[in-house]
């Protein structure tokens, strides 16, 4: 087993506890991948998050066939992950979560609009709510090709599911999903404060081009 694919496991696995021990997903829930070459390392379906090593992670082909037999199955929600790598060879990570504040706007069926300064730079305008699908299914990433190829956009949130997050890496990945998050819950605070101001005209095209 070369070094660099147990470097990508052991990564798979710290960022896995971190959600989880940070609250943002439960013991069973969400899914991580990362893309090596030709191979996708995707955590595994149903497994204690406190208890996982290197060794649960699952190897699979952009088909989805498993490489290797380590007594353990992908999560279901594999093929999401094989349609962005599919989608954009830049993408070498993805993150799928169901954190609170992003999943309340995925329940709510809508899309949230970023007139955060900084935020802006990175998510644009908005980041867009793809229409319910059944968990597992192709449903689920049916919007994918308009929003993450047409579109160019790095995170998706799921309506009544949750959200999705992709970067070079999973760093980028992790931190895309992280931001999003925040954006949620500052987004739902300021509603409670009754009032969202926009950017100041002209802004929005200042922060792009940065
Ligand atoms: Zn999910």
């Amino acid at each position: 087993m070369n070094d660099r694919r147990e470097t990508l496991k052991a990564e798979l696995v710290r960022v896995f506890q971190k959600l989880y021990f940070q609250g943002t997903i439960n013991m069973y829930e969400g899914n991580l991948s990362v893309r090596d070459g030709e191979v996708i390392l995707m955590t595994p379906s149903q497994q204690n998050k406190e208890t996982m090593t290197p060794e649960m992670i699952v190897e699979m082909d952009p088909e989805g066939n498993l490489l290797s037999d380590n007594g353990f199955r992908a999560s279901s929600e594999y093929k999401m992950h094989l349609e962005i790598y599919r989608l954009r060879p830049d993408i070498g990570a993805v993150v799928h979560d169901h954190s609170a504040f992003a999943s309340a706007f995925a329940l709510a069926g809508q899309p949230l609009r970023c007139e955060m300064a900084e935020l802006y730079m990175f998510y644009g305008g908005e980041i867009p709510c793809c229409r319910y699908g059944t968990p597992g299914s192709d449903e689920v990433f049916a919007e994918f090709e308009q929003y993450f190829l047409q579109e160019k956009k790095n995170v998706v949130l799921l309506a009544n599911h949750g959200l999705t997050a992709a970067g070079k890496d999973l760093e980028e990945a992790f931190s895309r999903a992280e931001a999003v998050e925040k954006l949620a819950k500052i987004t739902l605070l300021a509603r409670l404060l009754g009032k969202e101001n926009s950017l100041p005209s002209g802004e929005a095209e200042k922060l792009m081009k940065r």
